[in-house]
């Protein structure tokens, strides 16, 4: 008999930027605690998953050349906790993914763990698995901390590593600029910046989220702006000076605030509207202190199956 082969799905799934991150003491385990306030934007990546005869990964757009395409991509090893979870053969794990990124690589926008989590979503549609969100979120924290986010999207509070989620109430709609930077910046690099400036001295940390929540309820971006703080952002800075040139041409481009996203170098802008966002985008464009800008909104929500026989 003839196997039948299920037609190739795709997911789209987006960035995250974190509009509050508190970065607590250093675990036993080596983690920080962390408490964030997560927000998915309208940038995405787009994740095609198709039986084969030749597994593999296939890189395109934003950052290709520096994402592996063996074991060590977020989203091969998504596919691999799946697999053991599902129980499923070699012979049925035969699979091509192929990765179309928006999302700068390495840029603080949690890119890799989207892709994790698109992978995810992708595989279970393809292999029909009985299989809520919640526990795939489980799957989701074992893969990274920022993978169950992308699953879910809108606005989450996060605590742990930043894999434990309650949704935030966010009223309509932000709009926002993202500025890329020329090159990545290492996540384990940042975090170890920030130890080294804390062990040198006492640097600023952000107060509560509690307001950072309020402000959302409120859908009000002038309240939102006046409350957004990274722990991160003064070690990204110190490890890129010229995103302190960056965040300030966004402000003087008419942005009400702008914050490192994660641990960077991408600077997220908070602008009034769609129109302000535009106006903002095309200034910054022109300012020289970054390799591009997009405007972006959000919430948006989580990794969503688009192409395919399950998408509608
Ligand atoms: P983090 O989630 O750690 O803050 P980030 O958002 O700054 O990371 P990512 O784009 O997720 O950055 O990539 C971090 C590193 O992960 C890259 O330098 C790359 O080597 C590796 N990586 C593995 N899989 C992927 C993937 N599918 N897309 C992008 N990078 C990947």
């Amino acid at each position: 008999m003839l196997a039948v082969v299920p037609p190739p799905v795709t997911v789209r799934v987006p960035a995250k930027i974190n509009l509050h991150l508190s970065v607590g003491d250093t675990r036993d385990d080596g983690f920080h605690e962390l408490t964030t306030i997560f927000h998915a934007l309208s940038l995405s990546d787009e994740v095609t998953i198709a039986a084969t005869e030749e597994p593999g990964i296939e890189v395109h757009g934003e950052g290709a050349k520096s994402v592996p395409t063996g074991e060590d991509n977020l989203a091969w090893r998504a596919m691999k906790a799946l697999a053991s979870y599902a129980g499923k053969s070699e012979e049925d794990t035969r699979v091509r993914l192929v990765l179309r990124k928006g999302i700068p690589v390495a840029g603080g926008l949690a890119g890799g763990s989207a892709d994790a989590a698109a992978t995810l979503v992708g595989l279970s549609a393809l292999w029909k698995l009985e299989i809520s969100r919640d526990e795939l979120a489980r799957i989701a924290a074992s893969i990274g901390s920022d993978v169950p986010f992308a699953l879910y999207g809108g606005t989450a509070l996060g605590t742990g590593r930043g894999e434990q989620l309650v949704p935030v109430l966010s009223r309509p709609v932000f709009h926002w600029v993202l500025a890329f930077d020329e090159r990545g910046l290492s996540t384990p690099k940042v975090y170890g910046e920030l130890d080294r400036l804390r062990a040198d001295g006492d640097p600023p940390r952000v107060g509560s989220h509690a307001p950072v929540v309020e402000a959302l309820a409120s859908g009000d971006p002038r309240q939102l702006a006046l409350l957004l703080g990274n722990d991160l952002q003064a070690a990204a800075v110190s490890l890129r000076p010229g995103l302190r040139r960056t965040l300030r041409a966004g402000v003087n481009a008419g942005a009400l605030a702008g914050t490192v996203s994660g641990s960077g170098p991408t600077c997220a802008f908070l602008c009034e509207g769609a129109e302000s966002a535009l106006e903002v985008a095309a200034e910054l464009a022109g300012a020289g202190v970054c390799r591009t800008v997009r405007v972006a909104h959000g919430p948006v929500p989580g990794a969503k199956v688009v192409g395919g026989e399950d998408a509608n």
